[in-house]
């Protein structure tokens, strides 16, 4: 090990410990630091519209009802689900769960977020690309996140350079899959505010605001993105510091 490895490792030397507290450690709080700050941005616009009425009248799960219709969209089922922000749409049995705060309130905030939900229903429906790959690409994103990190520091103890590339190869299966996740989802709040536009749901105003609240929403996926490219450019550092041993 070089006195330059020494230092860019903090100090710490080998072994597990050596992973945990080197000084690439920086990447992973900065990467925390952005995804809590993209949240507390998108909790904060969708707790100020929560308590902004909608100019309709409708609660979240009639303007989903309504859009799906306008849309020509007749074959999906719109349900409940506990929780807070847990909205979601499942194309394996076509449903639209919208929580707690979305289903049954009549503000801005929830009828966005109901449209959102939407945009991935038509996208569905319409045979966007990026959703299915996004879609096809989940099982390989699920095993990469979970097996990544241990194989990598399995490499790492061990000192098996074939182990940690392993590794690093696991994690850009997730990222890859973040990568994907971002145009679906800016595509599907996108189709939120033109349908609610079209369907005269929302006025001019409200789609300033509703475009706010969506807006917010979507950085936490580029946050979480910039995240994993943070954590992926850690676990190459890591392995080149290896490597040249
Ligand atoms: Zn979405």
């Amino acid at each position: 090990m070089t006195a330059s490895t020494v230092a860019f490792m903090g100090g710490y030397g080998y072994g597990y410990h050596g992973f945990y507290f080197d000084g690439t450690y920086l990447l992973v709080i900065l990467a925390v630091i952005l995804s809590s700050a993209a949240s507390m941005k998108m909790k904060s616009a969708f707790s100020r519209y929560s308590r902004v009425p909608s100019r309709s009248g409708l609660s979240g799960a009639e303007a989903a009802q309504s859009l799906l219709h306008a849309a020509g969209i007749y074959d999906m089922r719109i349900t409940h689900i506990r929780g807070n922000l847990t909205d979601h749409y499942n194309p394996k049995d076509k449903t639209l769960a919208l929580s707690d705060t979305v289903y049954g309130s009549r503000s801005l905030a929830a009828v966005c977020v109901a449209a959102h939900e939407c945009g991935h229903a038509v996208q569905h429906n319409r045979g966007y690309a990026p959703l299915a790959w996004r879609s096809a690409i989940v099982p390989v994103a699920n095993i990469g996140s979970s097996l990544a990190i241990p194989i990598f520091i399995m490499g790492l103890i061990f000192s098996i350079p074939a182990l940690m590339k392993a590794g690093i190869v696991f994690f850009l299966f997730a990222v890859i899959f973040q990568l994907i996740t971002l145009p679906v989802e800016v595509n599907a709040s996108s189709r939120a505010l033109r349908m609610l536009q079209g369907c005269g749901i929302m006025g001019d105003n409200e789609l300033r605001d509703g475009r706010k609240v969506l807006s917010a929403a979507a950085m936490t996926y580029v946050a979480a993105l910039a995240g994993s490219l943070l954590q992926l450019l850690r676990l190459v550092i890591l392995a080149g510091g290896r490597d040249r041993d």
